[in-house]
């Protein structure tokens, strides 16, 4: 079922969202050759438990940490570990939730870890391009649809794929709620959009082909081709005049 939102729960689930916000930003201010994703992950833990919210991800579903941290072909759910070390040219994607007074904000952001390759960059630029492509599809009147074709329209022109097997959606006093949210799509086919709706947009984008595997660890997505993948995601809610980004820090 799809949650509506009051205004005064949108103001409440802004902070969840603000923090969540916060600790993305702390954690990309850490990524560095030589570092750890464990010690990155620390560090987020850190964070939002000190602002008195609790990891969204911690514990979900069995989840050992506090972010997903998913380096170079790793597409989403990478584990934090103290044998990743990062170093000079990675794609470091960092997923991070918080959950405070009740609800959850979800983002996401992929850092270059110091010099990067041109390539990188640019599958980087796409893929964060293409999340602002989605977010503006999202408003009332307008279907799931609409937001999915957006992206994947923005991402395919760029001969890059959208991965089909995760999608975004809703989020709130659940951190996975209904409608789920597909980077791909057609306009005008879905669920419509309505004020109060809150949704988590979250395109991952392949450098090759859109195929991913899921390791052994039952959590470790990577791309089949060995290939690189970004991943960018805001928490946005529909409002009568647009959307509006909840996932900003102060
Ligand atoms: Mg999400």
């Amino acid at each position: 079922m799809v949650s509506i939102k009051t205004a005064r729960e949108l103001s409440k689930m802004k902070d969840a969202c603000r923090i969540s916000a916060e600790a993305l930003r702390v954690a990309g201010e850490a990524v560095k050759p030589g570092v750890t994703t464990l010690e990155i992950d620390t560090i987020v833990r850190q964070y939002i438990e000190k602002q008195g919210a609790t990891p969204s991800f911690l514990g979900y579903g069995g989840f050992p940490a506090s972010a997903c941290i998913s380096v170079n072909n790793v597409v989403i759910h990478g584990i934090p570990s103290k044998n990743t070390v990062l170093k000079e040219g990675d794609i470091v994607s960092v997923d991070v939730g918080a959950y405070y007074r009740g609800f959850h904000g979800d983002n996401a952001y992929t850092f270059p870890c110091g010099k990067i390759s041109a390539q990188a960059q640019s599958l980087l630029d796409a893929t964060k391009e293409s999340l602002f492509e989605g977010i503006k599809q999202a408003r009332p009147g307008n279907r799931v649809g609409d937001i999915g074709s957006a992206v994947q329209k923005y991402v395919e022109a760029r001969s890059y794929s959208v991965v089909r097997d995760f999608v975004g959606h809703g989020v709130g006093a659940k951190l996975h709620e209904d409608p789920s949210i597909p980077n791909y799509g057609t306009p005008g086919r879905g669920i419509r959009l309505l004020p109060g709706m809150t949704i988590a947009i979250e395109p991952m984008v392949n450098q090759g082909a859109y195929q991913v595997k899921v390791l052994g660890d039952e959590w470790t997505t990577v791309t089949l081709d060995g290939k690189l993948s970004a991943h960018f995601e805001h928490t946005v809610a529909i409002t009568p005049d647009g959307p509006r980004i909840m996932t900003l820090c102060d």
